[in-house]
């Protein structure tokens, strides 16, 4: 059994209001926000973390809905961070990429 809220959320078994969805990606706002914005990008397929990744195509489609994304947020001028946790870092063993900002140094 697979004991993943990332994979709930997927299947409609928790809720998320999506900001974007394809076949393979999907974008939902961090249930707590470290910054005005605060967006995870997600694989679909559950892919425990990166180091996971066998298929180099992820990577292009999760980087480019990044782009689409950092463009929704309008964040190219506004200063803006991409996190992957990893390694045992992360909370949630569903690979996702963190979106945040607008961030001033
Ligand atoms: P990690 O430390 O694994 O990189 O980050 C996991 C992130 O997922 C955390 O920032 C946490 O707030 C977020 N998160 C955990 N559970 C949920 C949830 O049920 N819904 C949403 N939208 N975010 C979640
Ligand atoms: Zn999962």
């Amino acid at each position: 059994m697979n004991d993943c809220i990332f994979c709930d959320i997927r299947d409609g078994k928790s809720p998320a209001k999506f900001m974007y969805q394809d076949d393979d990606v999907m974008v939902f706002p961090d249930i707590q926000p470290r910054s005005p914005i605060h967006w995870l990008i997600v694989p679909k397929k559950h892919i425990p973390e990166l180091m996971f990744v066998e298929d180099e195509d992820v990577h292009k489609k999760l980087f480019s809905v990044v782009k689409k994304m950092i463009e929704r947020a309008d964040f190219k001028d506004k200063g803006y961070k991409i996190v992957i946790n990893g390694g045992g870092l992360q909370d949630v063993n569903h690979l996702h990429i963190h979106l945040r900002g607008p961030i001033l140094h």
